[in-house]
Parts: structure tokens; C-alpha cells; sequence
């Protein structure tokens, strides 16, 4: 399998890539780790006439703390969210995620970007970044905007980004006290897609309720969605079993799946239930201190 020919041009900064994107149009494409982009080309589901290689752009990489956010650079490599010891304090959520996506040799490779631009519905790190309420920075020949990812994704592979801009960061809010996260992922094998997914962030008062609940799944809908029943069902309420069961029992109904090879719409509502009680329930042992 072979790509169509293209031009291939690697600039070294932001304004650079965004003012080649600005110049070819919609007959460029960025590239990032690749790990989508190129078997599209190979099978000519895509066939860009210009690539504008990200991977020169250092602006674009590393994981820093600015202010009340965490900052992550579109270029980071899954590998290297799986790696960052502060990550994995703040948000366990992401140190959840990281080693379920692919394997070792796409996670070298691929980037936070580049899964977030390319917005399948089941990607992990959209979904957990969606629990997160992160902010999405992007960079365009009319400047720069920022948007919340709760507006990014439209549509499977269908985001907010026009295509001459780049998603520049990802800003993640930092977690408060007593607050907990985590991912459960169901899939058929290692390097498998998410059957179904759920991602859950909160965090517990000194009473024990639970505050600030963001609940997302993966796979069952055209885009990563939030479970927004499960999430009242939680909210304001406290963290006990029973309560985390009726919650996982509203993501049930929150989902909307179609029927693929990887199950039925009432299989994968039933594993719903069963990864979200799992995610919350972790989350909220996280939450109380504990290791879960
Ligand atoms: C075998 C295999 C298994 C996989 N399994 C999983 C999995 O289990 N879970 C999962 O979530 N993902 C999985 N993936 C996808 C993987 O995570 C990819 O790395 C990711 O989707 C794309 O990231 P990339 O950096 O490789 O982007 P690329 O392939 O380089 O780009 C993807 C798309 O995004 C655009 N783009 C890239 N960066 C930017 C940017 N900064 N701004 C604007 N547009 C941009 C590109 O133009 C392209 O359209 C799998 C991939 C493979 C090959």
C-alpha cells in the first residue's frame, strides 16, 4: 500500500505551521506521530497534498504547571503521559488510560494531539480528557482560541478545528483536595479500540459528597459524551456503594452504542454499567486517600 505523492514541509515553530497551513489550505494536513494519518494515506482514505510535520515544533511538546492548570503539549507522546510521575499524582485518570491505548509501539509514536484532532469516538485519551474538563488551545491564521473540549468533538473523526489551525495544549484544571479519578477500559485484546469506556472525575467534601462529578464514555456514541444522568445521579450525594451502583446504572441509559463486531447495543449498555461502577468506584477510593 502506498500513499498518493505529497509535498513534505517540517517547520520549526507554531507560526510557521500556521502560516503554511494558511498558504496550502485544505490541501494540507498536519502530521503529528503519524499513527493514524499514515494508514489513511496508505489506503488513500486521505490524500493530502502537503504534510506539515509537527514533530520539529518544541513548543509543541513537554508537560508544565502554569497557574491553576496543568499544561500539556499537543506533541506529547502517549508514552510520555504514561511515564510523568506528575500526571499520574494529579490525574489518575490519564495514568489509567495511557497503557490500555494500542501498544508500546504506537504509544512511542502517537500523541495526545494528533488522538484528540483525529477524534475517533472511542479514543481513550478523549475521553478521559473529556472527565477532565480540559480547555483545548488552538492556534490559526486569525490567532489563537481556546475551547472547552465539552464543545470540540462533533462528529466521529469531526472536531472544532477548521482546517488550516492547530491544537497547540491542552490546559487540565488542577484537581482539588479529596479529589479522585479514574479510567475503565473493556477491550477484545491489547492494541484493541475501546468496546465501551468510562472515565470519572470528583471529588468528596468533608461530609463524604460527592462534588464536581464528570462522567464520559467511549465508544457508545458518535463522539466521546458525557453520562450527564449518572453524573446528577451522583452529585451532591454521598459516595456510597448503593449510590455509585444507581449511578452506573443512569451511564447505562447515557450510552447510546451501535451494533459493530465488538457486541450488541445491549451488550455494550451492560458492560457500561459494569465500567462505570468500576471507574467511580475507584475514583472515589482515590478520593478518600486510599490506593484503589
Ligand atoms: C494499531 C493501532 C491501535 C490503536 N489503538 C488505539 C487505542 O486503543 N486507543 C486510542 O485512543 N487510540 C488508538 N490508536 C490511535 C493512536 O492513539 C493514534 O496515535 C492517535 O489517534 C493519533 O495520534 P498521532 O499523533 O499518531 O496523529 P496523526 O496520525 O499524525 O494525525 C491524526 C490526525 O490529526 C491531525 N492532527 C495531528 N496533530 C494535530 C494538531 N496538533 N492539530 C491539528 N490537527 C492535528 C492530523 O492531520 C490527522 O488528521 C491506535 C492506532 C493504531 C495504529
Amino acid at each position: 500500500l502506498l500513499p498518493r505523492s505529497f509535498e513534505y514541509v517540517s517547520p520549526t515553530s507554531v507560526d510557521d505551521a500556521v502560516a503554511l497551513m494558511g498558504e496550502y489550505g485544505e490541501k494540507a494536513k498536519p502530521l503529528a506521530g503519524g499513527q493514524s494519518l499514515i494508514p489513511l494515506m496508505k489506503t488513500r482514505l486521505a490524500s493530502p497534498q502537503v504534510l506539515v510535520d509537527l514533530n520539529r515544533i518544541s513548543s509543541l511538546g513537554g508537560i508544565r504547571e502554569e497557574g491553576k492548570a496543568v499544561v500539556i503539549g499537543a506533541m506529547t507522546r502517549h508514552r510520555e503521559i504514561e511515564r510523568s510521575e506528575m500526571l499520574r499524582s494529579r490525574y489518575p485518570v490519564l495514568a489509567d488510560a495511557a497503557p490500555v491505548i494500542a501498544d508500546p509501539i504506537v504509544r512511542n509514536r502517537g500523541t495526545v494531539g494528533g488522538s484528540l484532532a483525529h477524534a475517533d469516538p472511542a479514543s481513550d485519551w478523549g475521553t478521559a480528557f473529556l472527565a477532565l474538563g480540559a480547555e483545548l488551545d488552538i492556534q490559526g491564521p486569525k490567532g489563537k482560541r481556546s475551547v472547552s473540549i465539552d464543545a470540540f468533538f462533533k462528529e466521529p473523526f469531526t472536531t472544532e478545528l477548521r482546517s488550516n489551525e492547530l491544537l497547540t495544549h491542552i490546559r487540565v484544571p488542577k484537581p482539588g483536595a479529596r479529589s479522585g479519578s479514574a479510567y475503565a477500559k473493556l477491550k477484545r485484546k491489547t492494541g484493541d479500540f475501546a468496546t465501551v469506556s468510562v472515565a470519572a472525575v470528583l471529588s468528596l467534601d468533608a461530609k463524604g459528597l460527592a462534588h464536581g462529578v464528570r462522567i464520559a464514555l467511549g465508544g457508545v456514541g458518535p463522539t466521546p459524551v458525557r453520562a450527564t444522568q449518572a453524573e446528577r445521579v451522583l452529585e451532591g450525594k454521598a459516595a456510597e456503594a448503593s449510590r455509585i451502583a444507581m449511578a452506573a446504572e443512569a451511564a447505562a441509559s447515557d450510552a447510546h452504542p451501535t451494533e459493530d463486531l465488538r457486541g450488541s447495543v445491549r451488550y455494550k449498555k451492560a458492560m457500561v454499567e459494569v465500567y462505570a461502577a468500576r471507574a467511580l468506584g475507584r475514583a472515589v477510593e482515590r478520593a478518600r486517600g486510599g490506593k484503589a
